[in-house]
């Protein structure tokens, strides 16, 4: 008997050579390793006070706040939640954290105390640091969960805010002026988790994706490190933080990247077109980190033609599509700048690929294209329906291994075990092609996920709330296109039999409960929701109707 072909895969890999990475340090001693060659430069810059911090303040500050973490009783593998908006005290709190082998989870701080107590609870946080505005939502999230032995604010879990402590709230002096002397001394092992931001993946509810020091290092020197990085990052950059820090893309490529490359960042708690273009010019940024709905902004908003934006000479756009149009419409705007885009997913670590024009010696890019796969990692296309992998510029599924990818979900080994298979490949629910160049193109999402300026909506939360409305017999929720957000979710609604119910009292129903991006734009009542005989929802349909809807407009 013949035994069959043994079957090879199709593996792709970066045009740059692959690295030696210290993936075996901590985060912390990583991105400060050259500290000492640049102290004095300016690290973190506040947008909002003008207060520059330089790389010895900000470790040093980091420093205190990992004592001041553990004077608070916080110890290795314990959980904080960082419920910030970008602020030099995110980065002495990450960092502060990293420094006693404790773990960061990260929340949106515009969350309805729902959604903040949903993460704090699975996350299994111990302490949160935020601003005294978000206190009030912290005190319901009390009142949204009958669990009696949830712990209680102020009681069992402390709040430190950054600015005026209200009642049952610690300054954040507290963590700030404590004696950097007094850190524990802990052992930190490359595959302890350090930070765990949430998502829901290809498909589910939002869970906590845990990112090890090994994870996150590595994928920092993928873009930076080497003889020829493909972000090419420089002390002089300054380098703009808009986009918010609780989101990894965020985090990693603009927050550790630049800490790592010795760049400024130039921090700004949140998007004001004006305001943004303002500190463009005064603070000369170099690098702008951004999403396609800010491309839009630059590109079409007329405001931008009064200001100088002469000193950007690098844009990089991540998190959601961006098309051609618009890639070329901001070229006008910025001709001096190298344009180009990074594909990531917060499982990933969470860069997948990245543009090549950005690299020392840069390597031409094709608009649309997502860049190459980064260095010392494997991607793969598979067929989603046979799982063989597919040669170039045939569309599958994304798949990519290597060891800047997540360890798995928190306590959900099932859902590990969906998104990882045994040979280590990251199953993104992205499709795409890769090019005879090497470039990546995403064509479409096989996931659930909807995305709305980036901000993840997981359809399958909206769903569970929307069974939960008494007059709500079944529901499903899919995205529908959208020129400004690329993405809004609409629901398809089942009415509960004799019940009456408007398309206004479920979308307010929904609002109160979910955070601005989640909210619905549009509710369809419908008599059933397609399913599978296995109970799946046919998601793939109700995206078809809503095309076919939208085409006969
Ligand atoms: P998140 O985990 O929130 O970063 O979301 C990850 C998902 O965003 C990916 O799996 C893609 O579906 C999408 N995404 C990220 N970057 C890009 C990009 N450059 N082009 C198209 N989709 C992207």
């Amino acid at each position: 008997l013949l035994s069959p072909e043994p079957t090879t895969d199709h593996i792709f890999r970066s045009k740059l050579p692959d690295i030696p990475i210290s993936n075996h340090l901590p985060l912390h001693t990583y991105c400060f390793q050259n500290l000492s060659s640049i102290s004095d430069k300016p690290c973190l810059i506040s947008g909002s006070s003008g207060k520059i911090y330089s790389f010895h303040e900000t470790h040093l500050i980091a420093q205190k706040t990992a004592a001041g973490l553990s004077n608070l009783g916080i110890q290795k593998g314990d959980v904080i939640m960082i419920l910030l908006q970008n602020c030099a005290e995110f980065v002495f709190a990450f960092m502060g954290a990293s420094m006693i082998g404790a773990v960061s989870t990260t929340a949106n701080p515009f969350y309805t105390p729902n959604e903040i107590f949903k993460q704090f609870k699975a996350a299994r946080a111990k302490l949160i640091v935020t601003q005294s505005q978000y206190v009030d939502k912290l005190r319901d999230t009390n009142n949204v969960d009958n669990d009696e032995n949830f712990p209680k604010m102020g009681e069992d879990f402390k709040v430190i805010t950054i600015d005026d402590p209200p009642e049952n709230c610690l300054d954040f002096s507290v963590l700030s002026e404590a004696n950097e002397n007094e850190i524990p001394q802990v052992s930190i092992h490359p595959d302890d988790p350090v930070a765990l931001p949430f998502s829901s993946g290809t498909t589910g509810l939002p869970k906590g994706v845990v990112l090890t020091h090994k994870s996150l290092i590595t994928s920092v020197a993928q873009q930076v490190d080497g003889e020829n990085p493909n972000l090419y990052l420089k002390h002089d950059d300054v380098v703009l933080c808009v986009l918010p820090l609780f989101h990894i893309y965020s985090l990693n490529s603009v927050l550790l990247c630049s800490l790592r490359a010795g760049a400024a960042v130039l921090l700004m708690h949140k998007f004001e077109i004006g305001a943004l273009l303002e500190l463009i010019q005064r603070h000369r940024v170099s690098v702008a980190a951004v999403v396609p709905p800010l491309v839009l902004a630059l590109a079409k908003n007329p405001v931008v033609a009064q200001f100088d934006l002469s000193s950007i000479r690098v844009v990089l756009s991540g998190a959601a599509p961006l098309g051609k149009e618009l890639e070329e419409a901001l070229r006008g705007r910025v001709p001096q700048a190298v344009l180009g885009q990074g594909y990531g997913m917060t499982e990933a670590g969470p860069v997948l690929s990245m543009c090549l024009g950005f690299a020392k010696q840069p390597f031409p890019t094709k608009s649309g294209s997502c860049g190459t796969v980064v260095r010392n990692a494997e991607l793969k296309v598979i067929d989603p329906e046979t799982g063989c992998s597919l040669g170039h510029n045939q569309a599958g599924e994304i798949c990519i291994r290597g060891s800047q990818i997540m360890k798995g979900y928190l306590n959900d080994s099932g859902a590990t075990a969906a998104t990882i298979d045994v040979e280590g490949w990251l199953h993104t629910g992205d499709i795409g092609y890769v090019d005879d160049d090497g470039e990546i193109f995403i064509v479409d999402r096989v996931k659930e996920i909807i995305k709305f300026k980036g901000f993840q909506v997981p359809p399958a939360e909206l769903e569970s709330l929307l069974v939960s409305h008494p007059s709500i017999a079944d529901a499903a929720v899919v995205p529908q296109k959208d020129e400004v957000a690329g993405e809004v979710p609409v629901a398809f609604v089942v009415r509960s039999n004799g019940f009456e119910l408007t398309e206004e009292a479920v979308k307010e129903f929904i609002a109160k409960q979910v955070v601005f991006y989640k909210r619905l734009h549009k509710v369809h009542f419908v008599h059933a929701i397609p399913k599978s005989p296995s109970g799946k929802i046919l998601r793939k349909d109700l995206r078809a109707k809503l095309a076919i809807a939208a085409a006969a407009q």
